[in-house]
């Protein structure tokens, strides 16, 4: 019989408490040092910012009650607003009620068809789930992979039809703590005619003239900044209180009014919020003793632990899996330190940490019992790491359909990645009597350390949750994404290419598919599609599901009859940064692979 919501719900919540990844609501313990809150300069307790809500409340009332369209406009949202912009030397700003809140309303505010949303890999939730807003709207959203300027230059290069591109970017990323190369991205949107947005949480305060961020910076510096559409101040770090702006000109200000739905179907928030945030941003212009003590602290901190110089306030520790994260914080507990394990899927599996944030007013006694606590602790090295990301790089290949060429995409992949080094095929699940594994085995002429059998077989050549109901059994997702796993950790180092059954949507089960599994995983992957006639539809079809769930295929590979454009077409629209062309081989043999490699790089794909 089908679970109960309940049950269904306890299930799952017994599934997070044996895997550790259960988060609860916690309290800040007074007695402890603090080492977590994002209240770098001390701000959140301040009494003269606490008079100002205070003053607020009792002049104004407590909430507005009502959107700022809908009457709840108040003049200390105004003055709170202009003294934003004028710390920001910047036109105009706009006050929403919460970071996440900006984020998704400047993302969505600027999606139609035809726009396109290069977002750092790294960037925070409030992005991501904006840039899916955007989707939503119809733009198209490329992931770039992490800081990787060039990345985002080939993104722009390939984008050039489009009406408009925005880069996303954080200035200071908040897990790992490091900038953005911003006057690179400023300098590439130059050339290409892009904009860029930049989300200042994690600099705002601390870093910049007066702290008021790192475009700021730039800009005191003499670089042109005007490519920067908007930056988002979010008022719930440094500023010690919560609510955001959105920072431009005060055509984006008007255009944000009609568009964004975070702001517009919201109420606004209260004048003692703004109170506050003005006379919090009086004090953070001020705080340069604060701000060098609590950028000294971090890096004092990162120098006794042989870490990279922080940018920020932000110190990752590093330990690499979820428990060792979790004991240290408790350790830390008991030694009067409040830090805090950061998990997957926060941040990627294998770069499980504690984020350590300094604050101006930790005393160095407590930054010194830190260091000490930290030093003999076991944290992920190159050695000890699980770490299949960065050393072992699992390349899944999909396909739009069945039958479409994914075996012998997959023993192109192999057959090049062998010559650079290590590299090993797997097929999870191998529905039908064929093995593609055999397959691969013998066009990539794979020797037994090169290849690992499938979790399952099932004859029946249909999808797998038919073909397993057929064998008289059942999948298990759990079972499934942690048979991967383990394949995956495995492996020490090099390529492990994964091939998948069948198209994108197939079901393991009547409630997990593919896609499922990909989006659960985040693995690297490429898109193989025959060529021809049907070709435009159901490799776009793919491509929106796979970024509807965030994943952005390297490659894109169309096998069959040569279609040049139905190529030329895909290089256009697919925004998939290489397609490759792989004709219908007249006789299928290593020779045959090889005159295709021999005329086709696959090394960006492969090595990168
Ligand atoms: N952007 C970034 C980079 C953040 O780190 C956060 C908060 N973690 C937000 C936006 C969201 O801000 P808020 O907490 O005000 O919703």
């Amino acid at each position: 019989m089908k679970p109960t919501l309940r049950e269904r719900l306890a299930r799952e919540l017994a599934h997070h408490d044996a895997r550790g990844s259960r988060r609860d609501l916690t309290r800040r313990d007074d007695s402890l040092a603090d080492f977590v809150t994002n209240d770098v300069l001390g701000l959140a307790r301040d009494p003269a910012v606490a008079a100002a809500v205070a003053a607020a409340a009792r002049e104004c009332g407590a909430g507005t009650a009502a959107s700022r369209l809908l009457g709840g406009d108040h003049p200390l949202h105004e003055r709170a607003e202009r003294a934003c912009a004028e710390w920001l030397a910047a036109p105009s700003a706009l006050l929403f009620p919460s970071g996440f809140q900006a984020n998704l309303g400047l993302l969505q505010a600027f999606a139609e068809p035809g726009v396109v949303f290069v977002s750092d890999a790294a960037n925070h939730a409030s992005i991501v789930d904006g840039c899916r807003l955007a989707r939503a709207a119809r733009s198209d959203v490329v992931v770039a992979p992490h800081r990787d300027v060039d990345a985002v230059e080939r993104i722009l290069a390939r984008t050039a039809h489009a009406d408009r591109r925005f880069v996303v970017t954080e200035s200071v990323f908040s897990m790992d703590g490091d900038r953005a190369p911003l006057e690179a991205l400023l300098d590439v949107c130059e050339r290409h005619d892009a904009h860029l947005l930049v989300d200042e949480a994690h600099a705002i305060g601390l870093l910049g003239p007066r702290g008021a961020g790192l475009v700021r910076e730039l800009e005191m510096r003499g670089i042109d900044t005007s490519r920067v559409a908007a930056r988002v101040v979010t008022g719930g770090k440094a500023l010690g209180q919560s609510g955001a702006f959105v920072v431009g000109d005060e055509v984006l200000r008007a255009w944000l009014v009609q568009r964004a739905r975070s702001l517009m179907f919201t109420t606004a928030p209260s004048p003692s919020l703004a109170a506050g945030l003005t006379e919090a941003i009086r004090l953070a212009g001020e705080r340069d003793a604060e701000r060098s003590r609590a950028l000294r602290h971090a890096r004092r901190v990162a120098e006794a632990l042989d870490l990279p110089t922080p940018d920020a306030a932000i110190v990752p520790f590093v330990v690499g899996s979820t428990e060792r994260a979790l004991e240290l914080a408790a350790s830390a507990r008991a030694a009067g330190l409040d830090t805090r394990a950061v998990r997957h899927p926060t941040v990627p599996r294998g770069t499980e940490r504690l984020r350590l944030v300094l604050h101006a007013f930790n005393t160095d006694a407590e930054v010194d019992r830190l260091i000490a606590l930290l030093r003999d602790a076991p944290r992920a090295t190159a050695d000890t790491a699980p770490r299949p990301i960065v050393r072992t790089r699992p390349l899944v290949v999909v396909g739009t359909d069945t039958n479409v060429g994914k075996t012998v995409v997959s023993a192109l992949l192999m057959r090049h990645a062998r010559t650079r080094g290590v590299a090993r095929y797997f097929k999870p699940v191998q529905t039908g009597s064929d093995s593609d594994t055999r397959t691969v085995i013998g066009l990539a002429g794979l020797s037994a350390h090169e290849w690992t059998p499938p979790l399952h077989e099932l004859p029946l050549p249909a999808s797998p949750h038919e073909a397993a109901a057929a064998a008289g059994t059942s999948l298990d997702p759990v079972a499934l994404q942690a048979g991967i796993q383990r394949v995956v950790e495995a492996m020490d180092e090099g390529v492990l290419v994964i091939e998948f059954a069948g198209g994108l949507r197939v079901p393991y089960t009547l409630r997990f598919d593919q896609s499922d599994l990909l989006a659960g995983a985040r693995l690297p992957l490429v898109l193989v599609a025959r060529s021809g006639l049907g070709t435009l539809n159901h490799t776009q079809l793919t491509l929106e599901a796979l970024r509807r769930r965030h994943l952005e295929p390297s490659a894109l590979f169309l096998v069959g009859e040569p279609h040049p454009s139905n190529a030329a077409t895909l290089r256009t629209l697919s925004h998939v940064e290489h397609v490759y062309e792989v004709p219908q081989f007249r006789t299928l043999d290593t020779e045959a692979l090889d005159a295709w490699l021999a005329q086709n790089d696959l090394d960006p794909v492969v090595s990168r």
